[in-house]
């Protein structure tokens, strides 16, 4: 099959970067004529066939596309249903981050800037920047919290090998919302020869909308691999939303099959009773955090407040604009599952699968039992998850958390 790796995305938002009330441009005056260079050689780059050539060489064969779709025939022999995995766990580098930042590092070659920085909280997303910078030759910095350079030593030592400097942030509470404000003032400082790689469908126009293209490749694949088998479209996609990227990727090319159901995972922490969660769709309210409007975890006063999950790619306050405004209009479901929870599910899916996922898919696999409980998957339902990435950066905190050794 012809891999289509990208194309021109019809659904924009509105020319101020709004998906209804949610979305724009809080940045200071200073970053406006960067996100203005972005947003229009983005425009030039998607109808330009040499950059699409370009993306889909990489993304064959750097990144490993076109990924799987996997019949996962005992997990549905378990739950009901026949319920396929869209396998990003086997891009290079382990998940599907690597989609976005091939895109926005091809962008910034394009602009002539030689230099890029992001930040990153597990590291994940630093690893994939400092990957393309590797592959590309461009100076990388990497703003990380101290104490996530403690907890995620694996991936700063990633990092450091292809080349990256990682920067620790001692500000505030030394974890990812310090990071992403240095790295912040660092491009307000630097933008003329600096593009700054953001990790998700968050952030300023034209950033979710870019990311969210950049990331559409897995649902197109999907969508072309799972007509090809069943020949039909699928009733439920489901898939885990921190920032939102993999979801976005995974619906975007869905949005208008009105018959297909999206489902948004988000991480319910220890129990959103207790306060000690990361799910703003769930349980936050609208605000603004990193440049944009959405739904985020806040306190009274409009601060943003501490989150947490035993996933780190979850642990993340805000959630990217459009999730904010699917939420709103009805298009997606946003629902959460706990700690322990995606915990039964990491171990569920390797028994079952011999797949050992990354604790943040999990939370997408923990959602079947919900779906099994309330009756969604009939013997003919076609589920697609979205396999984010896999576990092996994972495995202390699994050890630990089931008392392997
Ligand atoms: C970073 C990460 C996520 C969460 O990010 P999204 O932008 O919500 O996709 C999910 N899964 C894996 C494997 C990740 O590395």
């Amino acid at each position: 099959m012809k891999v289509t790796t990208y194309d021109i995305q019809r659904q924009m938002p509105d020319s101020n970067g709004r998906f209804g009330p949610f979305g724009g441009r809080f940045v200071p005056e200073t970053l406006i004529p960067a996100l203005d260079q972005l947003a229009a050689e983005y425009e030039l780059a998607k109808e330009d066939p040499r950059f699409q050539a370009e993306m889909d060489g990489y993304l064959k064969n750097y990144v490993g596309r076109e990924t799987p779709l996997y019949h996962a025939e005992r997990l549905s022999q378990q739950f009901g249903g026949r319920i396929y995995l869209k396998r990003e766990d086997l891009c290079h580098t382990g998940a599907h981050k690597i989609n976005n930042a091939l895109g926005q590092i091809l962008l910034a070659r394009r602009m002539g800037k030689p230099r890029i920085i992001a930040e990153t909280g597990a590291g994940q997303h630093g690893v994939a920047t400092a990957t393309v910078c590797a592959r590309f030759g461009l100076k990388c910095d990497i703003y990380m919290g101290f104490e996530d350079i403690e907890r995620q030593s694996l991936n700063v030592a990633r990092m450091r090998l292809m080349g990256a400097k990682v920067i620790p942030v001692t500000s505030g509470t030394g974890t990812l919302k310090d990071a992403t404000n240095d790295a912040m003032r660092d491009w307000v400082t630097n933008v003329r020869d600096t593009h700054y790689i953001i990790g998700s469908v968050v952030g300023p126009h034209p950033y979710p909308m870019l990311v969210r293209d950049f990331q559409s490749v897995i649902g197109r694949e999907a969508r072309a691999q799972i007509l090809d088998r069943e020949g039909r479209l699928p009733d439920y996609l489901v898939a885990c939303v921190g920032g939102g990227s993999n979801a976005m990727g995974l619906f975007y090319p869905f949005l208008q099959d009105g018959s297909v159901k999206m489902i948004g995972v988000e991480a319910a922490g220890e129990g959103i009773e207790t306060g000690r969660h990361c799910a703003p769709l769930s349980a936050g309210s609208p605000g603004v955090f990193q440049g944009s409007a959405s739904y985020l975890i806040q306190d009274n006063d409009g601060q943003v407040a501490p989150s947490h999950s035993i996933s780190a790619g979850l642990d993340y306050p805000g959630v990217g604009p459009e999730h904010s405004w699917f939420k709103e209009n009805g298009r997606a479901k946003y629902v959460a599952v706990s700690d322990a929870e995606a915990l039964a599910a990491v171990r569920n899916v390797a028994e079952t699968e011999g797949l050992i996922v990354a604790l943040e898919t999990a939370h997408a696999f923990a959602y079947l039992h919900t779906m099994q409980e309330e009756h969604l998957l009939k013997d003919d339902s076609i589920v697609i998850i979205n396999c984010s990435g896999r576990g092996d950066k994972d495995m202390n905190t699994i050890v630990r958390e089931l008392h392997l050794v």
